[in-house]
């Protein structure tokens, strides 16, 4: 894998449900875009990775008021997931009831899973593992 990770490609990767994490070459920490930039040693010079899709859940929230080309979907849950890899990603949050957020316990282990939007767009999401 010689090509430069870029954020379309990134993008392109989610609507494929096919996932991947950018790697630095630089000190092996993995990131996940729209950063370019190792938050571990500040390199720039990075790799695509494959990543487990296990995480822990850090903290969410319920979206109620949704931007326009979401409207339809509210409420949903926004999360941040923290990837066995170390990374922090924002995602969807699916398997839990929106308008029952205190059934959500942080810390509950969840795996990648994808979400097709009515809005057409494909998003990465978490359930619970
Ligand atoms: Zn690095």
């Amino acid at each position: 894998m010689s090509e430069k990770p870029t954020i379309e490609q990134y993008i392109k990767n989610i609507d494929e449900h096919n996932f991947k994490a950018y790697k630095c070459v630089g000190c092996g920490a993995v990131t996940a875009p729209p950063s370019g930039t190792c938050y571990s040693c500040g390199g720039n010079e990075m790799d695509w990775t494959t990543v487990s899709g296990k995480g822990k859940l850090v903290s969410f929230t319920v979206i109620h008021i949704a931007p326009e080309e979401f409207q339809e979907e509210a409420p949903y849950f926004v999360a941040i997931i923290e990837l066995e890899e170390g990374t922090r990603i924002t995602t969807r949050l699916m398997g839990f009831d929106p308008m029952a957020p205190e059934n959500v316990k942080l810390g509950t282990s969840l795996v990648l899973d994808y979400e097709d939007g009515k809005s057409g767009r494909t998003y990465l999401s978490f359930k619970p593992a």
